[in-house]
């Protein structure tokens, strides 16, 4: 079940793509047509690098530190037709004070997550050297509040011990407890290896098309 779901992900996900709109706001949004999946992390957590080793593509997520991008919802749909729409969502807490940037990433995504009718899941990227942050803290609170379901992806496991990896992925679920929303298994990926990347893959698929992966 699980492999079948990971070879549809593959064949949808490195099929055709293509970049969608760049939305400033929820009016420049398109229709709420097709299921949406939202990325979301910390500035430089390797979200874009991510985007991209989902799609096999070098250029599809550009790197979201560049001035000007960091406030608007990147959005591409997948498939042809479109079958769902991946959405960057703005990197947030980097170098100012975490309270005052909750508050900006919160002015520019809130009616997004609240309002969006179509968005199914919230993929929330966590820096494996980094673990939850306060940061993260706030923005799962976020996300419980606007009772968004969300999963915890580790990003850069190649940057830290296999034991370490191992720690977070079976110790997180029970710390996952206080937060209503999030889903319990933590996801391990490294987009510089490869690792996790077809897991995430049929994650994404599934919670898109409604459907539930066996546990690992
Ligand atoms: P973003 O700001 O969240 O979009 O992050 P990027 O994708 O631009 O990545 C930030 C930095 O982390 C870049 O220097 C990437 O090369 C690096 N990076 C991203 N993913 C990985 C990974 O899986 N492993 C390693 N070692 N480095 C990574």
């Amino acid at each position: 079940m699980t492999l079948a779901i990971e070879m549809e992900a593959l064949r949808l996900f490195t099929g055709p793509a293509v970049f969608v709109t760049s939305a400033p706001t929820m009016e420049a949004l398109p229709p709420p047509s097709l299921p949406e999946v939202a990325f979301a992390g910390r500035s430089n957590v390797g979200k874009s690098s991510l985007l991209n080793a989902l799609t096999q593509r070098k250029g599809l997520a550009r790197t979201s530190n560049t001035p000007g991008r960091t406030q608007l919802l990147n959005m591409f749909a997948i498939g042809e037709p479109a079958v769902l729409r991946l959405v960057d969502m703005p990197g947030y807490g980097y170098a100012e004070a975490p309270k005052k940037l909750v508050e900006a990433w919160k002015r520019a995504v809130i009616d997004y997550l609240r309002g969006r009718p179509n968005l199914k899941r919230v993929l929330l990227l966590i820096d494996s050297r980094r673990g939850v942050g306060p940061v993260d803290e706030n923005i799962m609170n976020v996300l419980d509040e606007a009772a968004v379901s969300y999963q915890i992806v580790l990003t850069k496991t190649d940057k830290v011990k296999p034991s370490w990896v191992t720690k977070l992925v079976t110790e997180m679920p029970a710390k996952l407890t206080s937060h209503p929303a999030a889903l319990r298994e933590v996801l391990a990926t490294s987009s510089e290896k490869h690792d996790g990347i077809s897991r995430l893959r049929a994650a994404v698929l599934a919670a898109a098309t409604d459907r539930e992966l066996d546990p690992q």
